[in-house]
């Protein structure tokens, strides 16, 4: 038995879907991509949505949009997957990292405000964005956060790359009622995918525009933001320095078919983690806790070892994995990477991400998860000691 942490679910639906695309006119720049952002925009409840070849592109301009540029400072949280803070550094901004809360593996209103007292107590300039990660699907506590930050003119765009599907305080992730900009990821082992792809919500038209202008090399038709007049109808401007971050109209066809499975898959995902809450019932194992006013997209199911548990982590992991049961690790701590370290982070900068890394692993948690599959990963998981 080999059973992967994370799997896609694509059905004849979603294959029919690309193959439509890729007999129909535009490949690219068509209809498709337009129907996935108005799909999206209307699924979360936010105004705008802007789609991208992925999720790492759509944090880079959503902190361009903001403006972040060199002597900028951004924060976020260091539990995350690299392009979380990379993002910033692409537009030579300084970065910083908040510490997680060992419950929830999130950056907490808590964890965020004793970061903002350090850096005022030694007179240091706040960031002028934080990016709070969404981790395992669980929304961070977005309405205590932007309370926090809103005195200090800080921005808040939310790395929902997990997330996509859940809900806080009955909302529906990505609708920013309490942030300026949420991002999601559609590659694979996401909750829904679109091969590569990302998105960006938001009810600002201004930023909005700012995306779609970069998102196409900065270039516009747009009349009234043309410098020269009668120029013909051919005619375009580029007026700043923008990328080619388009994704496919093959991809968007892809994300609309699979948008229609969302509550499903978000069902599922939750029906599989109440099996494994009440199947692993070790002494030497904890399982992911909620909180009250979150709906978790359940993208990670993540255990961690307790301290009475003899065997190591490595020992654990490997005994797993040696099992079939292919289990992963999200994340190493990005403060911890060579690159960030030769930048001159240091290992204790974040105690509550570094020690959670020490003790987790993620196991299997996808749609098509089989019963007697969940039934085997929790006998595997219960016989660790
Ligand atoms: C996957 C992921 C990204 C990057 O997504 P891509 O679409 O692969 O660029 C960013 N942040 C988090 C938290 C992720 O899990």
């Amino acid at each position: 038995m080999k059973i992967p942490y994370g799997r896609q679910d694509i059905n004849q639906e979603d294959i029919d879907a690309v193959i439509k695309v890729l007999k129909s006119d535009f490949l690219t720049q068509g209809p498709e991509i337009l129907n996935f952002e108005k799909n999206i925009a209307s699924k979360v409840g936010a105004k705008y949505a802007s789609a991208v070849c992925n999720a790492t592109s759509a944090l880079h301009l959503a902190l361009a949009a903001l403006d972040i540029k060199k002597g900028d400072l951004v924060w976020t949280s260091s539990t995350s997957f690299v392009a979380s803070s990379n993002c910033a550094l692409y537009l030579g901004a300084d970065v910083d990292f908040v510490d997680i809360d060992s419950d929830t593996f999130n950056m907490t209103p808590k964890s965020l405000q004793s970061k903002i007292q350090e850096y005022l107590d030694s007179g240091k300039t706040l960031p002028k964005a934080i990016i709070p990660v969404h981790m395992a699907g669980q929304s961070c506590q977005m309405k205590e956060i932007s309370e926090i930050v809103k005195p200090h003119n800080i921005k808040i765009i939310e790395d929902a790359s997990h997330a996509i599907g859940g809900k806080y305080r009955d909302q529906m992730v990505g609708s920013c009622e309490y942030s300026d900009m949420a991002v999601f990821s559609f590659h694979p082992v996401k909750i829904v995918t679109t091969a590569e792809g990302g998105m960006i919500t938001t009810n600002n038209e201004e930023w909005y525009r700012k995306i779609m202008d970069l998102r196409t090399h900065g270039i516009t038709r747009d009349p009234n933001k043309l410098n020269r007049t009668n120029m013909g109808s051919w005619y375009y401007e580029q007026l700043e320095l923008g990328y080619n971050y388009r994704i496919t109209d093959m991809q968007a066809a892809l994300g609309n078919s699979q948008l229609n499975r969302l509550d499903d898959f978000i069902k599922r995902r939750h029906q599989i983690a109440e099996k494994y809450d009440k199947g692993i019932n070790s002494k030497f194992i904890k399982t992911p806790i909620r909180l009250e006013e979150t709906y978790s997209a359940f993208h990670l199911y993540i255990i961690q070892l307790n301290e009475n548990c003899t065997q190591s982590h490595t020992e654990a992991y490997n005994y797993l994995r040696e099992n079939g049961v292919l289990v992963n690790l999200h994340y190493y701590p990005i403060h911890m990477q060579p690159y960030y370290q030769n930048l001159g982070f240091k290992e204790g900068l974040c105690p509550n991400s570094e020690a959670y890394y020490k003790k987790s692993i993620s196991i299997p948690m996808f749609p098509t998860i089989k019963e007697e599959e969940i039934e085997y990963v929790i006998e595997k998981i219960n016989s660790i000691h």
